[in-house]
């Protein structure tokens, strides 16, 4: 019977964050394969193990992939580790785990530490709806693509990057999302020194042109709100209440179903409704219905396209 590959993740700069269950399973493991050998024999000897372990990592994976997957058909159980955090994300164990699904052999994900949710928890930014982008391309060209396919992205974004990096992606992140676009820089995460700077790419921008960025950052960006969305409901919404009352039905009686059917609020709806009603001008009107739209939408993104 083959045996199991199990994901163990690790922490991702205080050991603190080390569970009974990886621990455990570490210890249960014929044997640990390792993105980087030295890191995780570190790890292993912190927490008394001895364990044989196998190298696995973005260069050798071709070649180590399948020797792992034989060995777990020929029964033996095998942790993945990678340097911190949880294997299977922005790293080769993704491709580990495809070979094994292929192979017919079970994979079983031990829940821990991972970058990008301590980030997204942290962030201040809405969290009901995000999307994970991993790492940029160090290809300028491909870089911008993938930027410029997220700039009408209404999720959170969440990038992973490196620090000697971190200038050019928020110079190229300001030039498509905007220097007003909230951004938190989630950095050193776990770690004596973690810092998490709520801030806009223009703040950020200016922040880092008096010291280099340090450390290791996730980014975590607020998406795009759609104003076009909210303008019409509203004005839609006070001809619809217009309709009902040039059919009989009190300004009053009319600005509740509409209100609630087009998702604003009684008291903007009537006021909305009022002014055009009594004649104002219309585009005294209209910037009623603007304003109450802009501070109604119910859009969970942060900035305006
Ligand atoms: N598998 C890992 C995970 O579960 O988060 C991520 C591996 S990826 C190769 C490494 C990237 O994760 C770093 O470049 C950085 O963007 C992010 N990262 C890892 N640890 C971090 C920390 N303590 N603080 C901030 N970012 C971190």
């Amino acid at each position: 019977m083959p045996g199991i590959l199990y994901l163990v993740p690790t922490p991702i700069g205080n050991l603190g964050d080390l569970s009974d269950r990886m621990r455990e399973t570490l210890a249960q493991a014929d044997f640990v394969a390792a993105e980087d050998t030295r890191v995780t024999r570190k790890l292993l000897s912190h927490l008394d193990l001895h364990k044989p372990l196998v190298s696995y990592y973005e260069h050798n994976k071709s070649q180590s992939g399948p020797r792992i997957v034989e060995r777990l058909l020929a029964g033996e159980t095998c942790a993945l580790v990678t340097d911190a955090g949880t294997p299977a994300i922005s790293d080769p164990g993704e491709d580990l785990v495809r070979l094994c699904s292929q192979a017919g052999v079970e994979v079983v994900s031990i829940p821990g530490p991972c970058a990008l949710i301590t980030a997204l928890t942290v962030s201040g930014q809405p969290t009901a709806r995000f999307s994970f982008e991993g790492f940029l391309s160090t290809n300028k060209k491909n870089r911008r693509a993938h930027l410029d396919s997220l700039k009408q992205e209404q999720r959170t974004m969440i990038f992973y990057e490196a620090p000697h990096k971190l200038l050019d992606t928020l110079t190229d992140m300001q030039a498509v999302f905007g220097p007003e676009r909230p951004v938190s820089l989630c950095r050193e995460l776990t770690k004596l020194h973690e810092e998490i700077i709520r801030t806009t790419f223009g703040g950020a921008l200016a922040l880092y042109t008096d010291q280099a960025p340090r450390g290791e950052y996730v980014l975590v960006v607020c998406g795009a709100q759609k104003r076009q969305a909210a303008v019409p409901s509203m004005e839609a919404a006070v001809s619809a209440v217009l309709a009902l009352q040039a059919e009989g039905v009190r300004l009053k009686d009319a600005v509740r179903p509409i209100a609630e059917q087009f998702g604003v609020t009684k008291n903007a709806l009537y006021d909305a409704a009022l002014a055009a009603r009594d004649g104002m001008s219309k585009e005294q009107a209209s910037e009623i219905a603007l304003s109450s739209a802009a501070l109604l939408s119910k859009g969970g993104g942060c900035d305006e396209v």
